[in-house]
């Protein structure tokens, strides 16, 4: 049996501060707008207007050659992987990452590739641990074949990984011939949290991409770039994956949009996880870490309560968190303002004495 997310209980009040996950985010009446007026065409066919738009302004900003457009993140990584790895392959990456805990086993399923987990604080593994993960050029061992990293680390806590740290691994991925990926879910929030520009940040990666339904607040699509010969490479996968879509402009429009409205705006929500972390380090028995970014990760079992417990005791006051690796995880994102950040300490400080 596989389950679902868990729904709240009949009878339960609608949620009103949602830090469950910065998926949650729903198009802001601007947003819808620009979206009917998009021009559109067979984008399958190579006809869309809306998404050639949204993909050459994309490789200019990651400072690539190309770009295609796919209707998810996880699809962005299964098609990079596709595209670099062979059957048996072997890719190094933080033990946490998305690719080895929330894709459905998908690398084993259909890419073929080996994951081998790496350790290190917050979702990061420095230089040193990635050189003594290099595996000898024997008929025995896996070939090697791509490093990949999440900019922020999710389970990390939504950590940037330093630019410098970046460019150590890519050095040693240069050395051995590695391809190297970057999962950017959330690379906006890294790259404004940094103030780095992201084709700086992504300049050692051979594929990156980008999500445009995390923090970004669009309701579809991700962008992968890379090389023109990478990109014809990745087309094949999506169309092979059903990735290809049709008048997908209406949603490249809604993308178009949060790149020219909803990127510089990434800083409040990271002040308002800030403000959140403040707040909860007050509350007796609560263990927080300190944010880079929009994720807010906090331990409540030093106050008496699971995970589970404190979601059911909030989601009665009309506010949702998720649990992840044993923590809370309250997101900070476009739905949710300082006032609500206020409002939603309290309740978890009720919630924990109760
Ligand atoms: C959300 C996420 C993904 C997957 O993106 P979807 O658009 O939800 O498929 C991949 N990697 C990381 C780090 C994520 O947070």
């Amino acid at each position: 049996m596989v389950h679902a997310p868990p729904r709240p209980p009949a009878g339960s009040p609608p949620v009103r501060i949602n830090l469950y996950s910065d998926t949650q985010t729903r198009p802001t009446p601007a947003m819808k707008e620009a979206m009917l007026r998009a021009e559109l065409g067979d984008e399958q066919h190579g006809d869309d207007p809306t998404v050639h738009a949204l993909c050459d302004r994309m490789a200019a900003l990651m400072g690539k050659e190309a770009a295609v457009f796919l209707p998810s993140g996880t699809m962005c990584n299964v098609v990079a992987i596709l595209t670099h790895c062979q059957k048996g392959d072997e890719i190094l990456a933080h033990e946490t990452a998305h690719i080895l805990h929330s894709e459905g086993g998908t690398h084993a399923a259909l890419t073929g590739a080996q994951i081998m987990p790496l350790q290190g604080p917050r979702g990061m593994f420095t230089a040193e641990t990635l050189r003594a993960a290099i595996r000898p050029r024997t008929r025995y061992a896996p070939p090697q074949r791509l490093l990949e990293v999440e900019q922020t680390a999710n389970i990390g806590g939504g950590a940037v990984w330093p630019l410098r740290q970046l460019n150590e691994l890519v050095a040693v991925a240069r050395e051995q011939g590695w391809a190297t990926h970057m999962d950017g879910a959330r690379l906006m929030n890294a790259c404004v949290a940094a103030g780095i520009a992201p084709r700086d940040m992504v300049a050692g990666f051979d594929s990156v991409w980008l999500d445009f339904t995390k923090g970004l607040g669009a309701p579809l699509g991700a962008v992968l770039c890379g090389s023109a010969a990478f990109i014809g490479a990745a087309w094949r996968w999506k169309q092979r994956l059903g990735g290809s879509m049709r008048q997908a402009g209406l949603c490249a429009a809604g993308c178009l949009y949060a790149l020219d409205h909803h990127v510089d705006r990434l800083a409040e929500d990271h002040a308002n996880a800030k403000a959140l972390a403040r707040g909860l380090a007050q509350i007796p028995g609560v263990v927080v870490e300190e944010p880079d970014t929009n994720l807010v990760f906090f331990d409540v079992k030093g106050a008496g309560s699971t995970v589970e417990a404190l979601q059911a005791r909030l989601l009665q006051r009309g506010v949702a968190v998720s649990g992840l690796g044993g923590r809370v995880r309250a997101c900070t994102h476009l739905d949710v303002t300082a006032p609500m950040i206020e409002e939603a300490i309290g309740h978890i400080r009720a919630a924990l004495a109760a």
